[in-house]
């Protein structure tokens, strides 16, 4: 009886292996949509996360990708595009991964998967010195207009509670401060390190200390290529494990002291 469900249990995994080698094209095709190659969609204009030095886009996104990648035996290739597409790209396998400072939401969780995260964010607002915008309430309760950019869990969730007529969406955070600058906009709403890099650039802005959502970064997968996914997990433990992680992150924002 024992012996009898045992082999029944090898003949299903047999047919299993065998059934999804044949039914699942990525699964011959190997690991990623090009052999040896890890495409990761970003969009480069999200210090410190990812942004230019020179012709070479470096960041903690460029850099834990690329190490990922290192220890998967692949070459990483970088594509710079558009945040609101970066998505739609994964989903149809024009890119392996997205990695962008990327937050896990349950709406995003509908078209893709996301690995394990790696950082953390929290979205600020960025107002000029002396604004009459103090907190999140003041700029919720009064008719202020709202720079974010778009596509981004700024603009969603901003537009959840202030709705659209009161957004302007720009392509990244430095056009929507050139806004703000401008009169354009009473308030930015973005992520606190690019938020602290735009303030940094600009004078006379300022973050607000009450910071809007916290949230969590992780790289957005295609659905079908479960394979992938683990294995990204499985380096991405090992470099949490190792200090790697926590190596990169200190290099581009030292922790004071
Ligand atoms: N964390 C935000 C999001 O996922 C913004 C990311 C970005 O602008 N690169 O929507």
């Amino acid at each position: 009886m024992k012996n009898k469900l045992l082999k029944m249990v090898a003949v299903a995994m047999v047919a299993c292996v065998g059934f999804s080698i044949a039914s699942c094209g990525k699964k011959e095709k190997g690991l990623t949509i090009n052999e040896g190659k890890l495409i990761m969609a970003t969009n480069a204009a999200f210090a410190p996360y990812e942004y230019y030095d020179g012709d070479t886009i470096v960041g903690i996104d460029a850099e834990i990708a690329a190490e990922v990648a290192s220890r998967l035996n692949l070459e990483l290739e970088i594509q710079d595009v558009a945040f609101d597409s970066i998505i739609a790209g994964v989903q149809s396998g024009k890119y392996d991964i997205g990695c962008a400072g990327m937050t896990i939401t349950d709406e995003r969780l509908q078209s893709v998967n996301f690995t394990t995260p790696y950082a953390t964010g929290i979205q600020s607002i960025i107002v000029k010195e002396g604004s009459e915008i103090t907190d999140i309430d003041t700029l919720i309760d009064g008719d202020y207009i709202v720079g974010v950019q778009q596509g981004t869990t700024g603009d969603l969730y901003m537009s959840d509670d202030i709705g659209d007529d009161r957004i302007d969406r720009y392509n990244n955070g430095a056009d929507a401060i050139l806004a703000l600058n401008n009169g354009n906009v009473d308030a930015v709403v973005i992520d606190n390190q690019p938020a602290l890099a735009l303030v940094e650039a600009n004078e006379g802005l300022i973050i607000l200390e009450t910071p809007y959502t916290e949230e969590e970064y992780a790289m957005a997968v295609n659905k079908d290529n479960t394979e992938l996914l683990n294995e990204i997990n499985r380096v991405l433990a090992e470099m949490e494990s190792d200090g790697t992680i926590d190596a990169i992150i200190e290099k581009y924002i030292p922790s004071e002291g």
